[in-house]
Order: C-alpha cells, then sequence, then structure tokens
C-alpha cells in the first residue's frame, strides 16, 4: 500500500514536472521509470523487467552495472573532480591520443558533451578551416534527407526531418539536402541499378549546382541511423568521399551512433575501405552512456591551419563541461573494455546471424524490407509489397506494445518524414549475452508473425 502510494505521486510529479523528451503529452499513460539496470536489462518502478532493444538512446553499448566504469569515474572524481580544457588534463590527453589511434590517422580532437554539439563544433571548424585556408565564401554543407545530426539549431539544420524542424524553422542558413543512398524507395526510379551511387552522384551535381566554392562539407552517418536503418553499399561512402576530396569539400562522418562497435567495425565508415574522413564526430558510444561526452576530431591537414603561432587563427570556441576528466576517464575504460572483450568482432559475427534470422520475416505481407549491419536493424513495415504504403502510426504502437508487454524494448524512426514513420529499430546492446539477443529475435519474430 505504502509502495503504490509512493508509485502514484512520483507519476504525478512526473507528469507534473518533469518534460519528456520527444513524448506527446498524454494525461491517461503513466510513464516508464526505471530503477534498476543490470547488463541489457532494467527494472521498472513495478517491478517489471524488461529487455533494452535500443540501448537506451543506442548508447549504452556495454549495458548496465560495469563496476571498471563506475570505479574510473570515482577515482577520477576524488582526484581531479574538474578542470577546464583551455588548460589541460590527463584522461583528455590520453583519450585524444587514443581516439585519433582508433581513426588510424592523425587527429586532434576538440571534447563537448553530446552529438549535437561535437556536429556543431565540426561546422565551426569547417567554417573556419576554410576561411583561413583563404576560402572565405566555402559556408555551406550539405546532409542527407532522413538524416539526424542533432537537436541544436545548426544540427537541426543538417538533420533533413521535416517533423522535427517544422516548428522550429527558418533554420541556420546554408544547410543543403539531398536524396538518401535509399534503395528500397530510390528518387531514381523502382530498377534503378545502384541507386546508392546514383545517390552519391547526385551530391557531385548539387556541389557543381550550388557553386564548389560556396561548400564546407558534407556531413553523413555511415549508415542512416535514427531516419530509419538506411544501409547504402561499401562503395557509396568511398564516391562521396572522392567527391568531396575533388572539389575541397570537408568529409564530415557523425559517428555518434555507428561509433565504438555498433556495426561491426570501430567505426562505421571503416566498412569503405580507404576513406579517411577530414572531421569525425562521436558521442554515446564514446562512454556507452556512463557519463555524457561529445567528441570532434579533426585530421591534421585541418588542425594546422588552427596552429599558427601568435596569429588570431585560434578556435573561439569553448564548452565548460566538454572533456571533463571524469568523462574521459569514463570512455578510456570503455574502450579498454571494448578492446579486451573483442566487442567489435563480437558484433560482427553476431550481427549477421541476428540479421539473417530477422531476414526470415520478408515473407509476411506487411514486412517490406528488413536492413541491417552489425547490432543495427530496421524492419520497414508496409501495406503491401508493391505499394510499399507505410503502414500506421497507430500498426507501429500496436506492435512496439506487444513487444514491450512480452518484456522487450524496441523502437522505430521517429518524426522522421511526414507519414512514414515505419521502420521498426532494433540496436541492443553490444555487451547483449547470446540469451538475450535470442530473446530479442524470438520476440519481435513472434509478434510480427501474430500481427502482420
Ligand atoms: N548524430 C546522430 C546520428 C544521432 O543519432 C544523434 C542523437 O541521436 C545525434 C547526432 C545527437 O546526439 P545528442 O543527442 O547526444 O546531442
Amino acid at each position: 500500500m505504502q509502495t503504490e502510494l509512493k508509485t502514484n505521486k512520483l507519476i504525478e510529479q512526473d507528469k507534473e514536472h518533469l518534460w519528456h523528451a520527444m513524448s506527446r503529452y498524454n494525461e491517461k499513460a503513466s510513464p516508464m521509470i526505471a530503477t534498476k539496470g543490470e547488463g541489457a536489462w532494467f527494472t521498472d518502478i513495478n517491478g517489471d523487467k524488461y529487455m533494452d532493444g535500443v540501448s537506451g538512446l543506442w548508447c549504452l553499448n556495454l549495458g548496465h552495472g560495469r563496476k571498471e566504469i563506475v570505479d574510473a569515474a570515482y577515482e577520477q572524481m576524488m582526484n581531479l573532480s574538474y578542470f577546464p580544457l583551455t588548460l589541460s588534463h590527463i584522461p583528455a590527453i590520453q583519450l585524444s591520443t587514443k581516439i585519433s589511434e582508433l581513426l588510424q590517422g592523425s587527429y586532434t580532437t576538440f571534447f563537448s558533451n553530446s552529438g549535437s554539439e561535437a556536429n556543431e563544433t565540426a561546422f565551426k571548424i569547417a567554417r573556419q578551416y576554410h576561411t583561413q585556408n583563404g576560402n572565405q565564401g566555402k559556408y555551406k554543407f550539405i546532409s542527407r534527407y532522413r538524416a539526424y545530426h542533432g537537436s541544436t539549431l545548426g544540427a537541426l539544420s543538417a538533420t533533413a526531418q521535416a517533423n522535427r524542424r517544422m516548428k522550429y524553422d527558418p533554420a541556420v542558413p546554408g544547410f543543403i539536402h539531398v536524396p538518401p543512398p535509399y534503395s528500397y524507395r530510390s528518387l531514381f526510379g523502382e530498377n534503378a541499378k545502384n541507386s546508392d551511387l546514383l545517390a552519391a552522384d547526385y551530391i557531385e551535381q548539387v556541389i557543381n549546382w550550388e557553386g564548389a566554392d560556396t561548400v564546407a562539407g558534407v556531413i553523413l552517418e555511415p549508415f542512416i541511423s535514427g531516419g530509419g536503418v538506411i544501409i547504402p553499399s561499401n562503395e557509396y561512402l568511398k564516391r562521396v568521399a572522392e567527391i568531396c576530396k575533388k572539389y575541397d569539400v570537408l568529409l564530415i562522418v557523425d559517428e555518434v551512433v555507428s561509433g565504438f562497435g555498433r556495426t561491426g567495425k570501430m567505426f562505421g565508415f571503416m566498412h569503405s575501405e580507404g576513406v579517411q574522413p577530414d572531421i569525425v564526430t562521436m558521442a554515446k558510444g564514446l562512454t556507452s552512456g556512463y557519463l555524457p561526452l561529445g567528441a570532434t576530431a579533426v585530421s591534421s591537414k585541418i588542425y594546422e591551419k588552427f596552429k599558427e603561432n601568435g596569429s588570431n587563427n585560434h578556435l573561439r570556441h569553448i564548452s565548460t563541461y566538454g572533456g571533463h576528466p571524469a568523462s574521459c576517464a569514463v570512455a578510456l575504460k570503455n574502450i579498454e573494455i571494448i578492446e579486451n572483450e573483442n566487442i567489435v568482432e563480437r558484433v560482427s559475427q553476431l550481427g549477421k546471424t541476428i540479421l539473417g534470422e530477422l531476414h526470415d520475416l520478408i515473407e509476411l505481407d506487411k514486412v517490406g524490407e528488413v536492413r541491417g549491419v552489425g547490432f543495427l536493424y530496421g524492419i520497414e513495415l508496409v501495406e503491401d509489397k508493391v505499394s510499399k504504403t507505410p503502414v500506421s502510426e497507430e500498426f507501429m504502437g500496436a506492435i512496439i506494445a506487444a513487444c514491450k508487454n512480452k518484456g522487450l524494448i524496441i523502437g522505430r524512426n521517429g518524426d522522421t518524414v511526414p507519414g512514414y514513420n515505419n521502420v521498426l529499430i532494433i540496436a541492443p546492446p553490444l555487451s547483449s549475452t547470446e540469451e538475450d539477443l535470442r530473446f530479442v529475435v524470438d520476440t519481435v519474430k513472434t509478434v510480427l508473425y501474430q500481427l502482420c
């Protein structure tokens, strides 16, 4: 009785005072209040257990309760609780060095607190780089429809998802959108071959149409994640990288979701041999969500232009908490675990098996396509395979609710394009046990076989 009263009170306070991200206000629905996490699972305030099939917000890559990570934060906070990066501290030096090593190039990193900030930082660095390189007019950025790059106004301007933007436009000037490499709904014709490469060539056209001397950079995720798990061939990024190089346009790769093993490589761009981005942005999996941290790594070619001693060429950018010592210590421990436990290789191997199993669902009338890479899967649901009409929001809601009733949390592409929120998204923690993964696959299959 006492517990029930306490729970009801918390729900009341939640409804009154806590503003939930992305959620419509719903007087009748009770919020899901988590109280405890263990590995890939969490328990809610009613004592019900759930497998987190989306790793929180695709970030809880090593699952809950890794003592080594918590200890790293504790020790760092006891030793040096805060220090700004206008000066320096050891965890930040070590982490920036480690990031450069992982990126297999020579990179210098600016730290912030989130993926949005990491992308904002990238835009400012890119514009300033071109100015200091004698190309003052190069200020525009190209990104793809359906992409999500963050919630702050610059990152939201790169985000080309109408529903997320419509109440906040006009966006920041200078952001241009191009078609995604979306073969299932290709803009280049139903039967176009290599439509992902046509989408890459379209970027070249746009650079020419806009004037190459006005374009600063192309920003993209190696695989569009939140916009519906869109997986081009590995050739796509290679082609985009070649185009960027040809026109002195910086290739900014957003690895906020795909970084640190999610796709079965340490970074998503590494699926495309020979691609070496000019700028790489990171967050989420960098700390497995244990503490906030964003990172913008720039290649030496760019950093050179900020190095002239005594000049006025430094970056006018600062973040009080960016590169917090505890966050950096957590990131270092997180990366150490990923390496010691061969997480990336594990995701690559197991990921293929899971995708194979999910692919069986294609025989269902309402399953249009099953896509995936590593531990990132999208199941696109349609009314029928010929018209490809997206299923309704209500239908998507019913599938997600049925999974939840069975103890599995999965997601969908939210607020991407009006009427096209029809891709189920599954992205379990990279450390999920084989039993956990079995549960995910079996539950999704059971529900879809029942409802599709
Ligand atoms: N970039 C991508 C690809 C993302 O998916 C996200 C968040 O989901 C962001 C950037 C923004 O990250 P944050 O929410 O940490 O600001």
